[in-house]
């Protein structure tokens, strides 16, 4: 049997497993993602040899196809663990065999067609790089839990996103891995006939051909496309090659795949739509793709004509105000890689497409926007919070010359969510199961009715857990830094002594995310002396754990994390404060959970949302976050903490917001968060602290759960006459 694919193609991910018969369910298991969130799912594959679990990445497949056939026939030998695969067997089978509910116009015959440019399902499957990708995640697991008929296009990057490693200097270096060559849980799409199914657009005058890949996420169909085909040319092979690693002609290209691509694949299936949602502005073209099959469907109508009739199938949620998040491209470029006919079939001229990408399209120097375009051939659009709406209403306000006030934009918000049962650590949903009740997931549906239970659980249980939990992140961080000679110069995530680095009994704080600017990584150094008072105070110290990754190409970013990394000084800092690379899926599991405090600080009003504070809430973890994105809408006074003021109130330079946000920064955690930790009761029990950890649980489980945000997807943006 090879491993290597040949001439760098793949036909298949198959690969012959012989399982002894009582445990052969696991091979159907590790073809779908459900075993990733549902319960005993990661837990009976790893239990099945948890050092090659690790190795392989916490990849079912790539364990299936390595494990010993001895290890197997050892488990299979085991009752206990046969019972557990069979009571797992038959959960899925109950939960795939389940018929699709109706939601008003969408049916399985009318499904949800989601698109976005990453999906973060699970770290085996190496096609996010971030908040985005694991919201898009999100959002199919939530779909599958409530039956929503719902199917998935994305595209499928052989390399996908760089993974981090941090040399001894500080500097991040990156590397690509060949994801064709592990053993990802795809499986090809196939036609009646057993052959494969291409796709092929025409671009930069060739055609290019694409196949889909099929991913099962529960009930859900979540299918990737990829130009990696022998019938391409080699740079056209490329084309869905990085996330984001490409130029901006790369970007046109795999945003034609995923766009127009995305529709024919669709045709192809016989799926036809009730509404296709653009999650980002990256799959816009697909709304071009729209207008010409109404165009060739009826001569007689123009463009004009035909943007009524596309803009009532499709909605839009753009995802951040910042500039790099939002697509757009010199016209040139664009001309380059529509040909002359293409734009011809949608009865434009080359200027008339350009327009409809402007946000005044007779600005002939302005580049053609993606979000602009989605905006105009949308039926609704929408933001990813309260604030971010209202910071979008503004921001494309000047694409409604008619209105005066940012008010009447119709840009709406839904707040994102996190999927509970993907980030809800098993040791806690234990003790719901035991505290609450099996079905303590349905009472995420009634807050009031949720907060009576967790109010209920006692104090001495929601710490132990938590101590479990932190005591899991504590090893996971020394399991992941590197040893370093003694007298060294190092880097935080290099350690003397990894076996004794942090303490359960040690406040630590957490902060992981994407390394940019306004996310303000150095905000926490603005004032070296008192940062470090805290983490060397012998009585009540602070530890801190960091992760988070650069854009290749961003050296300003770089620059600031080697910052981080570096900080020599005659202090415990450097064994006190961790680095982890290579934050992905993995990493947060264990930082979302175990951490005492959640930290953010990033530059008001940029955050759209922001998601991984929403993971800690749901597992006891504390926010400490400026008030900016999800979090204006979370914060109540008692379930965290708010840093600096809100946006309306703030100064009009960075200069000045930074030092105050800074000041605010320290003094909320020497005169709030440390006093608050460290104050015992006779129990030795941190009371003041655990009422916080069941208010925040209490109160912001429901409400930024991926069901919530699921539910109202479908009534105010999918069928808004479901909620009439
Ligand atoms: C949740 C998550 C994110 C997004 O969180 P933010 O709060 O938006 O930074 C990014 N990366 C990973 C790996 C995550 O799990």
């Amino acid at each position: 049997m090879s491993l290597r694919p040949e001439r760098g193609f793949r036909a298949n991910f198959d690969f012959d497993v012989h399982l002894p018969p009582a445990i052969g369910f696991l091979d159907r298991l590790s073809r779908n993602f459900y075993w990733s969130w549902c319960e005993d799912g990661s837990e009976v594959f790893r239990d099945l040899a948890p050092t090659l679990w690790d190795e392989c990445e916490q990849n079912p497949r790539a364990l299936l196809r390595r494990i010993s056939e001895l290890a197997l026939w050892q488990k299979a030998a085991e009752r206990l663990y046969v019972e557990r695969v069979q009571r797992l067997a038959a959960r899925f089978g109950e939960y795939v065999s389940a018929e699709p509910l109706r939601f008003g116009k969408i049916s399985s015959e009318h499904p949800v067609a989601y698109f976005c440019a990453e999906y973060g399902v699970h770290n085996s499957l190496p096609i996010y790089s971030g908040g985005l990708g694991i919201l898009a995640g999100d959002h199919l697991k939530s779909a599958s839990d409530l039956n929503v008929p719902l199917v998935a296009i994305g595209l499928m990057y052989r390399y996908g996103y760089f993974r981090q490693r941090v040399a001894h200097d500080g500097w991040q270096e990156e590397s690509y891995r060949n994801a064709l060559e592990d053993d990802l849980a795809l499986e090809p799409v196939l036609d009646s006939e057993g052959r494969r199914v291409l796709v092929s657009i025409t671009m930069r005058g060739r055609r290019v051909h694409a196949q889909a890949w099929l991913a099962k996420v529960g009930r859900i169909k979540l299918y990737l496309l990829d130009t990696n085909v022998a019938v391409n040319d080699e740079v056209d092979r490329f084309v869905t090659g990085h996330l984001y690693g490409g130029d901006t002609e790369t970007r046109i290209v795999q945003e034609k795949i995923l766009g127009i691509g995305g529709i024919h694949l669709l045709r192809r299936l016989g799926i036809e739509p009730s509404v296709y949602h653009l999650n980002e502005g990256h799959s816009a073209f697909l709304n071009l793709e729209l207008a010409r099959e109404f165009l060739a469907e009826n001569e007689n109508l123009s463009f004009e004509d035909v943007i009524p009739l596309v803009r009532e199938k499709c909605v839009f949620t753009t995802h951040t105000p910042v500039d790099a998040g939002n697509d757009s491209f010199p016209p040139e470029l664009l001309e380059e890689c529509f040909d002359e006919t293409y734009i011809e079939s949608l009865k434009l001229d080359k200027q008339e497409l350009f327009a409809l990408g402007r946000t005044d399209p007779d600005d002939s120097s302005e580049w053609f926007g993606m979000t602009p375009l989605a905006i105009r051939l949308s039926r609704s659009s929408n933001g990813v919070s309260e604030k971010h709406g209202e910071v979008s209403r503004n921001l494309w306000l000047r694409m409604f010359p008619g209105l005066e006030d940012a008010s009447e934009v119709p840009i709406a918000h839904v707040t994102n969510g996190v999927h509970p049962a993907t980030w809800i650590a098993p040791a806690l949903k234990d003790l719901y199961a035991s505290k609450i009740g099996v079905h303590w997931e349905s009472l995420l549906a009634d807050p009031s009715e949720w907060r009576n239970a967790v109010e209920s659980i006692p104090d001495e249980d929601v710490w132990r857990t938590h101590q479990l939990l932190k005591n899991l992140l504590i090893s996971y961080v020394r399991d992941r830094t590197f040893r370093k000679d003694a007298g060294l110069k190092h880097t935080i995530h290099e350690h003397e002594d990894t076996r004794r680095l942090f303490d359960e009994d040690v406040l630590t704080v957490g902060f992981a995310r994407r390394i940019a600017k306004y996310k303000r990584w150095d905000l926490i150094l603005y004032d070296l002396e008192r940062l470090l008072a805290l983490v060397d105070d012998p009585e009540r110290p602070v530890q801190f754990v960091f992760a988070g990754k650069a854009h290749p190409q961003d050296n300003t970013a770089k620059a600031i994390l080697q910052r981080l990394m570096s900080i020599n000084h005659d202090s415990n800092w450097q064994d006190r404060a961790v680095f982890i690379e290579d934050y992905d899926q993995e990493v947060a599991r264990y930082l979302v959970r175990g951490i005492d405090v959640w930290m953010n600080v990033p530059r008001r009003p940029l955050e759209a949302s922001g998601t991984s504070g929403q993971k800690v809430a749901m597992n006891g973890g504390l926010n400490f976050s400026v008030l900016d994105g999800w979090w204006i809408e979370g914060y109540n006074g008692g379930n965290g903490f708010a840093i600096g003021p809100r946006h309306e109130d703030e100064a009009e330079d960075d200069e000045t917001n930074d030092e105050n946000d800074a000041e605010s920064l320290y003094s909320v955690l020497e005169n709030e968060i440390v006093p608050d930790y460290y104050d015992r009761d006779e129990q030795g029990l941190p009371f003041k602290w655990i009422a916080k950890m069941k208010e925040s649980v209490a109160s912001l489980t429901p409400e930024f759960s991926s069901d919530r945000m699921l539910r109202d997807y479908i009534r105010e943006i999918y069928d808004p006459e479901l909620s009439e």
